[in-house]
């Protein structure tokens, strides 16, 4: 008899590389890696997850109706079209699951989200890749390459690790114009910091091939507690709902984001923060002729003359405790991704980056 076999595609996963989080016999660690939020959670959250320790014998609610209605009050959205999970990695992998299987494809852009190819894969359809424009999203190569094999796109707005955005109008015309039999999935990780932009939420609403996903890991500042959700067509969410685990969220998760989402001072400040060391880090890395394209998001991607310069910058930033993020495996070998950080972090970033720079010459 022939040994027991996972099922076809999952062999072919390569395990998801996180950002470092250490280096050893350093304590003063700057993680620039991982686009957390620089300031931590808010207040409102530690003190939310202190106080559900008193209840961690019950069982959550099974319907997140408390924090659905929390997100649909605060963002202007409808609660019925609301769908949570365990960061919006998993309701990327309940998209897939739900919608994807053998012979089906999942399209997705040449430097897209890794999870978008972990997800496919594990549901065991075919992953597809278009190709992008000088690291932009392009509308037209997504369309060449949808067919009536195409179940989901996954498009990043703004996409990580680019940090570029793709306008609404041509988002609008992607979604009618790709094929009816696929769903568009607008992965809104960094929607916040991209000012003025709804992630697509007008575009759920009125269409029924559009589902966007959010995230309490980037913003928020609960990446470690794990916590996203999606908007969605009613039909869709009726369909997540039947795969979700009833319990898939505890108490924890559930009060902390709502606290979270809560303390709107705490994400105005950030956003402010963001705002101005973005701007800095990127006039900074061009004065010092690291290319790097205008970031939409809370993170810049350095571009370096080459790969080599990549990995001898990223050495140095490292031998000064600073953890940034290789892009090699996003088809980005030139570039580092560093997180926008604080004023503070921000000063330490260009010192160590100045002093390459010096020694290199
Ligand atoms: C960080 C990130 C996410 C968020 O993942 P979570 O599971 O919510 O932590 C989703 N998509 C992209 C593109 C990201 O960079």
């Amino acid at each position: 008899m022939a040994p027991i076999a996972p099922q076809p595609g999952i062999m072919e996963i390569a395990l998801y590389e996180g950002g470092g989080s250490a280096i050893a016999g350093r304590s003063d660690v700057l993680k620039l890696s991982s686009n957390e939020n620089p300031r931590g959670p808010s207040p409102a959250a530690i003190e939310a997850v202190r106080a559900s320790a008193a209840t961690l014998h019950r069982y959550p609610p099974t319907d997140h109706a408390s924090l659905r209605a929390a997100i649909a009050e605060v963002l202007g959205l409808d609660a019925g079209r609301i769908v949570c999970g365990v960061g919006s990695d998993e309701i990327i992998h309940f998209l897939c699951q739900a919608y994807a299987g053998p012979g089906d494809e999942v399209l997705y852009p040449e430097h897209g989200f890794a999870m978008y190819r972990i997800s496919a894969l594990a549901a065991g359809a075919t992953p597809v890749v278009a190709p992008e424009r000088e690291r932009r999203v392009d509308v037209d190569a997504l369309l060449a390459r949808a067919t009536e094999r195409t179940r989901l796109v996954f498009l990043a707005n703004p996409a990580n690790p680019t940090g570029t955005m793709v306008p609404e109008a041509q988002i609008a015309r992607l979604a009618s114009e790709l094929p009816k039999t696929c769903l568009l999935v607008l992965d809104g990780a960094y929607v916040e910091y991209a000012e003025g932009c709804d992630g697509g939420a007008a575009l759920v609403e009125t269409r029924e091939n559009v589902v966007m996903t959010r995230t309490f890991s980037k913003l928020y500042g609960l990446g470690g507690l794990r916590i996203g959700w999606g908007y969605a067509p009613r039909a869709v969410i009726d369909v997540l709902n039947r795969i979700r685990g009833p319990f898939n969220l505890s108490g924890t998760q559930l009060a902390a984001a709502e606290a979270a989402m809560g303390d709107r001072a705490f994400v105005a400040e950030t956003l402010a923060i963001n705002a101005a060391q973005r701007a800095r880090l990127a006039e900074a890395l061009r004065g010092m002729g690291v290319a790097c394209d205008d970031s939409h998001a809370n993170f810049v991607l350095a571009r370096f003359r080459s790969a080599d310069e990549a990995m001898a910058a990223d050495a140095h930033f490292r031998s000064h405790g600073i953890l940034v993020r290789r892009v090699a495996g996003y088809g980005l070998p030139e570039g580092l991704r560093i997180t926008v950080g604080t004023e503070a972090d921000t000063t330490r970033v260009l010192d160590v980056l100045a002093r390459f720079r010096e020694e290199a010459a």
